[in-house]
């Protein structure tokens, strides 16, 4: 344990001290180390004596400290060591010259685990400015223990703040629009006192008179025992997304109100328009019993011509009604509703025309799902009366849903004449028929299932089924 050192006093109390200690001769090479030296520089004690503290010096100006350590007499602070097995250690040494001639003294505390933490902490710190500065977005501080407030450079120019060198609580307050000063300052005070949680929303007034609306979200911070020690938000700039939120909602609003205007229009014109319609009807045909034997064979065509068009003008009528009410209906609240019974509804007002044209029917298990019911069995009776009337041969209809994530799709999937890929889109519009002259319509069916769907969140589209026929899909909320 000891080399050449004299005094076995000394050295017998330096043995027993819990931190390492190391006595040195002129030339570095030391001559005591003591077992915790030895745990710290992971290195049997005979093996430390007669080495240098070179060997184990992980710092590269250790000539020009040794020197004015040797000037000073004494010397404190950090030091880093390397052990011979490449471990690096942080201690924290005391170091005295000449505590027996010739001979130096230094106490080392291993403050390894601490000063990792806090590279640790100072690593993490930089992080999360690096993060909050390319978010734009600034920090501010308050701690309750000093009572001084902390603000970082993205804040900082937010709120104009370079003129101050440590801007206070209240230089921050004072940035603020007059109206927004005590909203803010009584939600951050009343946080801290009794919350540990704030969000608030203020306008900073910037040093050309612009106002930039601020979005502030902060949290109590505690000690180990719960103290409250202090408050910290993060702040950053919200003008344009909430400008761009106002013209969205004016937008809107404008849409729905010309969307309320137009269907009340559609509902007026189309509702005044069949008393007038009823009438050519009725004096047509009328006319036309009355004058039947007068009329020559070409004036009794005409005559049938003006009533066939009376009475087509009254079906787009009804087609045009039925399709501004799928709009302007108010009562339209979303309630669980079985889709099974949904589709027996749809089934059961389209008995005649299933019996008539022998149409069949797979169903599969349906799901229970959020909707208005009677909207519903008017979407399915559409595209199940199409599904029967585009249809060439025997009609075959399957029925079905899947679920996708936060939707159902269904699917109606006929064997019928099909929809070109160029007509997909623009037969849900109203009025829209691709075979006029081939099957009776108006027009208006997909339009208003589009409508019903629309209110539902829902999407409506068509794919073509293999090996013939459509699909009819739309979604609706699970
Ligand atoms: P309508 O059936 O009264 O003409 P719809 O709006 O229901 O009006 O349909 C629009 C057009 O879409 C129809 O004219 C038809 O050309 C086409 N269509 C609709 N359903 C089908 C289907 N199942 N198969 C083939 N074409 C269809």
């Amino acid at each position: 344990m000891v080399g050449t050192c004299p005094d076995p006093g000394v050295i017998s109390i330096l043995a027993k001290l819990p931190d390492a200690v190391l006595l040195a001769d002129d030339e570095r090479r030391y001559v005591f180390a003591n077992s915790a030296a030895a745990e710290l520089l992971e290195t049997p004690v005979d093996e430390i004596v007669g080495r240098r503290i070179d060997d184990f010096a992980h710092e590269s100006k250790l000539e020009a400290e040794w020197s004015s350590f040797v000037d000073q007499g004494k010397k404190a602070g950090p030091f880093c060591l390397r052990t011979p097995a490449g471990h690096v250690r942080y201690v924290h040494f005391n170091a005295v010259t000449h505590l027996m001639p010739g001979l130096h003294l230094s106490v080392l505390r291993d403050v390894t685990a601490e000063y990792e933490a806090q590279l640790q902490q100072q690593q993490n710190q930089r992080l999360s400015e690096l993060a909050l500065n390319a978010a734009q977005m600034g920090c501010w501080h308050y701690s309750l223990l000093t009572n001084q407030s902390s603000f970082t450079p993205v804040l900082q120019q937010l709120f104009d703040f370079y003129e101050h060198a440590t801007p206070s609580y209240e230089d921050f307050l004072s940035k603020l629009h007059p109206e927004d000063i005590s909203i803010a300052r009584n939600l951050i005070s009343e946080t801290l006192l009794n919350g540990e949680r704030y969000e608030v929303n203020y306008r900073v007034i910037c040093r050309d008179g612009a106002c930039r609306w601020l979005i502030d979200r902060g949290e109590v911070l505690f000690d180990s025992a719960r103290n409250r020690i202090g408050i910290s938000g993060v702040v950053w700039d919200i003008t344009e997304q909430r400008a761009r939120e106002q013209e969205h909602q004016s937008r809107l609003r404008d849409l729905a109100r010309s969307n309320l205007d137009l269907q009340r229009f559609a509902h007026v014109a189309s509702h005044d328009l069949k008393e007038p319609l009823r009438n050519v009807c009725a004096l047509s045909e009328l006319l036309s019993r009355q004058s039947a034997v007068k009329l020559d064979e070409d004036e009794r065509d005409v005559l049938e011509m003006i009533v066939s068009s009376a009475k087509r003008m009254a079906t787009l009528i009804d087609s045009m009604l039925a399709y501004a009410k799928s709009g302007l209906r108010r009562e339209f609240v979303l309630k669980p509703c079985s889709s099974r019974e949904i589709v027996d509804d749809a089934l059961s007002n389209l008995r005649l025309t299933i019996e008539q044209t022998g149409a069949a029917f797979h169903v599969d298990d349906l799901p229970v799902v959020m909707g208005s019911r009677s909207d519903l069995v008017q979407v399915f009776q559409n595209l199940i009366s199409n599904a029967i009337k585009y249809c060439s041969g025997e009609p075959e209809i399957y029925i079905g849903a899947q679920r996708q994530n936060e939707v159902w799709v269904f699917s109606v999937r006929d064997n019928g004449i099909g929809v070109e890929a160029e007509h997909r889109e623009h037969i849900f519009e109203m009025f829209t028929r691709l075979h006029m002259d081939d099957y009776p319509g108006t027009g208006a069916g997909l339009a208003i299932c589009k409508a019903i769907i629309e209110k539902h969140a829902g999407r409506i589209w068509v794919e073509p089924a293999a090996p013939r026929g459509s699909n009819f899909l739309f979604t609706l909320p699970a």
